[in-house]
C-alpha cells in the first residue's frame, strides 16, 4: 500500500490518499501521541496511570514531512522532534481505529 497524496489539513490532521483508492485522515495530536520513535515509546511505557498528556502547540504541528524509502514518512514537528518514522501500514491502521 502506497500513498498517492499526502497533505496537511491546516495543522489539524494529516490526509492520505492511498493507491487502492481509500483515504485516511489522522489528527496530528494523535500522531504525536503515538510517535513510534524509541524515545517516545520508552517514555510512554514509563508513564504512571495518572499521566495526563499535555501537548504544546509546537508539539502537535508539523514543520516538515519527508518520505523514507518506499515504506514510511518521517515527520518533523515544530518543536524539532523528528525521530519518528511512521510506516504506511501503521498510518493506515491508525486511521481506521475507531476512537
Ligand atoms: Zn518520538
Amino acid at each position: 500500500m502506497q500513498p498517492l497524496k499526502i497533505k496537511l489539513n491546516g495543522q489539524k490532521s494529516l490526509y492520505i490518499k492511498w493507491d487502492d483508492g481509500s483515504e485516511s485522515e489522522i489528527a496530528l495530536k494523535r500522531l504525536r501521541e503515538l510517535c513510534p520513535c524509541a524515545t517516545c515509546i520508552a517514555e510512554r511505557e514509563n508513564r504512571s496511570k495518572t499521566y495526563i498528556p499535555l501537548m504544546l502547540s509546537n508539539q502537535v504541528e508539523i514543520a516538515n514531512i519527508e518520505q523514507v524509502g518506499t515504506y514510511a514518512i518521517q515527520l518533523t514537528w515544530k518543536d524539532g522532534h523528528n525521530t519518528g518514522i511512521y510506516e504506511y501500514p501503521f498510518l493506515k491502521n491508525l486511521a481506521e481505529e475507531k476512537t
